[in-house]
């Protein structure tokens, strides 16, 4: 069983930066807070799929998010 790649997009929002996931039927949204680096899963839709995404030095792995 292969395992499905989401790609998440990004947006600025007053709580941080929105990740959401770009498939119709998961609806994944996470948001992380910059300034204290924290990543809090708003809606964890389809978990089994592997979740992907990237913005100014902010990488999101699963289910670990690194600052670089
Ligand atoms: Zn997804």
């Amino acid at each position: 069983m292969t395992e499905d790649i989401h790609h998440l997009s990004v947006t600025a929002s007053p709580g941080g930066l929105l990740f959401e996931c770009e498939r119709d039927h998961c609806g994944r949204r996470v948001v992380i807070d910059r300034d204290r680096g924290e990543m809090v899963v708003i809606d964890h839709g389809d978990r089994s799929a592997l979740h992907e995404g990237s913005l100014g030095g902010v990488v999101l792995d699963r289910p670990v998010v690194r600052q670089t």
